[in-house]
């Protein structure tokens, strides 16, 4: 079995002292992980988080942890090493998609999002930037966020709470009687790492220390 696709090397483990397990994120079959053959002693492109490159995987067999031909074509995480915070960012991003997106399966839209997350991230709006990268992955995990209306009336204005429970928008005259039960609203760290939780307790895994320590 042979997969070829462009991707983002999110996640690196030495194996032994010579070899390296990777993820890669891919365009085509979502998250693939393999070794690379050779990369601790590598003298030049040597793998790294954050390049983006094509990819060739291949296995024996379907159920085995493949091995990977990496080709980098561009260190997207290089233009972040100027902020610790885009880095951050960076990684988080990274560890969530490795412990809660399942391998092989296409995630076309999540990935398009993190190669976006990687540009802006290099902007000034690094926190909204991710806030909303984090609210496309609760949308491929089943757990979307409905901030349009209010789920209790319907109307579209003083949208100020947000359900725990079914992840839609309360206005502040539905949210009064159960306020301290609902999120504040805007949509902040705070709140998307609530559902974040929900989703790594489903899955029976630990939201990921390089989430855990942003804030
Ligand atoms: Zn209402």
């Amino acid at each position: 079995m042979k997969l070829e696709s462009n991707g983002i090397l999110i996640d690196i483990k030495p194996f032994g002292e010579r070899d390296i397990v990777a993820r890669v994120f891919t365009s085509d079959f979502g998250v693939l992980s393999g070794m690379i053959r050779w990369a601790q002693s590598a003298k030049r492109n040597k793998p790294l988080i954050g390049q983006f490159g094509n990819v060739i995987w291949g296995a024996r067999l379907d159920s085995q942890l493949g091995s990977f031909h990496w080709e980098a074509e561009k260190n997207l995480a290089a233009p972040l090493m100027l902020t610790r915070k885009g880095l951050e960012y960076m990684n988080s991003a990274f560890a969530l998609i490795s412990v809660l997106v399942p391998e092989r399966e296409q995630y076309k839209q999540l990935y398009s999002n993190t190669l976006e997350l990687l540009i802006n991230l290099t902007s000034n709006n690094q926190n909204d930037a991710y806030t909303a990268w984090e609210v496309s992955l609760l949308q491929e995990l089943g757990y979307a966020l409905n901030l349009t209306a209010c789920s209790g009336c319907g109307t579209r204005e003083n949208l100020e709470y947000l359900s725990p429970r079914t992840g839609r928008a309360v206005c502040k005259k539905c949210a009064e009687p159960y306020k301290d039960k609902l999120y504040k609203l805007p949509l902040n760290l705070f709140i998307t790492r609530k559902f974040l939780e929900s989703a790594c307790f489903v899955q029976g895994v630990e939201l990921p220390y390089a989430r855990n320590i942003l804030n």
